[in-house]
């Protein structure tokens, strides 16, 4: 049962908003035909309020974020033809294809001795040469070399290719991975699981079933996960909330579920985005805040929800924090997914910006790990005393920039 927050009713506008707050207000859980109304509603302020409420009600204040390191081993992907969303695939003899050998993948990682990152967040594309092997030994020796990280790795789509191509179960694939260093998995490739959505943008991907169930045996064997819904495409608004019950349903059975990640989609650079005339534009604004705001509303028994910078922006990532968000995607150093989509973000934020990210929003920042403990407070307001604390952080930020500039050159 949700918690029950208290609603100031002076803002509603829309009318039909108002049995909506009546069970935000008693600690209802919500319907799907409630989250319809909600993306139907116009009245953004009061979703929000609404968002905020039991945000505020769950985490206070507080909003959290990682040091995070994203490392992308293969854009080689069997899926190149059909997922015509993707900007990021290749074919193995396209242009620009390309498979990390281990010393590459340990070349990239190493920007994790000299910053503050406390986990790799590791996925690629689905590649016949990247099987349980390749992995295996590439967590094995990251682990090796940086004992501290956690390891936040491969998608359900992707623990699903391992399996096919080495003729293993979901089990005995996602048992030898965790074995090997694999901490807890990231929550891409839902996309949006209704059938005549998938197979308008990714025909020959995992099904929404499929997804669940890897999901649902990585919470059985312990290994935690996040969960997605790419937004912003062909999908209506009853395929979002239809997806969303999905998650809710799984997580009602498991609790596996650490966060939920609305993911907007972007046009730039891919077959979907020209089928629709998008090229060039993203989501925008109002819908990026509403899906974050009834994901706060409708997933009651899933803990956190993460705004994704990169994808949205960082301003409407901090907007959103007055939206249901209680976490932001953290320091993300050499992020190429969605960057090949036409996001025009930084590929890394230094702990600096992100810090005064979230107190520009009235926020109190605090460093998490990747089971979103806080590890790390930070003060509301910035003192001259606590900016010394930070010097050497500081110093560290200089390389992630750094990191940022060969990246980007
Ligand atoms: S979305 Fe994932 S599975 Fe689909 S083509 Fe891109 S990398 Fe491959």
């Amino acid at each position: 049962m949700p918690a029950a927050a208290h609603i100031d009713r002076t803002c509603i506008l829309d009318a039909a908003l108002v049995p909506i707050a009546d069970k935000v207000e008693r600690g209802e859980r919500l319907t799907t035909t409630d989250g319809v109304t909600l993306f139907q509603s116009g009245d953004l302020n009061t979703i929000g309020a609404l968002a905020d409420a039991v945000n505020r009600a769950k985490h206070g204040n507080r909003v959290t974020f990682a040091a995070n390191q994203h490392i992308n081993p293969t854009n080689i992907c069997i899926l190149r033809k059909t997922c015509v969303f993707c900007s990021y695939a290749k074919l193995p003899k396209e242009d620009g294809a390309y498979r990390y050998t281990l010393e590459q993948t340990l070349a990239e990682a190493k920007t994790a001795n000299s910053t503050m990152t406390r986990e790799f967040h590791i996925v690629g594309g689905l590649d016949m040469k990247a099987g349980l092997d390749y992995y295996v030994e590439m967590f094995r020796a990251l682990k090796r070399e940086h004992p501290q990280v956690h390891i936040k790795a491969l998608t359900a789509v992707e623990i699903a290719h391992i399996a096919r191509i080495d003729k293993m179960s979901i089990r005995d694939v996602l048992i030898t991975l965790h074995a090997a260093g694999l901490d807890t998995m990231p929550g891409g490739g839902a996309e949006v699981f209704s059938p005549g959505v998938r197979a308008t943008i990714a025909d020959k991907k995992l099904s929404g079933e499929e997804y669940i169930d890897v999901h649902r045996t990585a919470h059985s064997l312990g290994i935690r996960s996040n969960c997605t819904m790419l937004y912003g495409h062909v999908e209506t608004f009853e395929d979002r909330m239809n997806h969303l019950a999905m998650l809710r349903e799984l997580q009602d059975e498991t609790g596996g579920y650490l966060a939920y990640i609305p993911l907007a989609y972007h046009p730039d650079n891919n077959e979907l985005g020209l089928t629709l005339g998008r090229t060039g534009l993203a989501t925008s604004g109002f819908d990026d805040l509403k899906n974050l705001a009834v994901g706060r509303l409708f997933l009651d028994n899933i803990e956190h929800i993460k705004s994704h910078w990169i994808m949205v922006t960082p301003s409407i990532s901090q907007v959103s924090l007055s939206f249901g968000v209680n976490d932001l995607e953290g320091t993300v150093v050499r992020e190429k997914i969605y960057h090949e989509a036409g996001a025009h973000t930084a590929q890394a934020m230094t702990l600096d910006a992100i810090l005064d990210l979230i107190r520009g929003a009235g926020k109190v920042p605090a460093e998490r790990d990747s089971f979103y403990n806080v590890i790390r407070s930070f003060p509301a307001v910035i003192t001259s005393e606590a900016r010394g604390e930070l010097a050497p952080r500081s110093a560290s930020d200089e390389e992630l920039s750094e990191a940022h500039q060969t990246a980007a050159a």
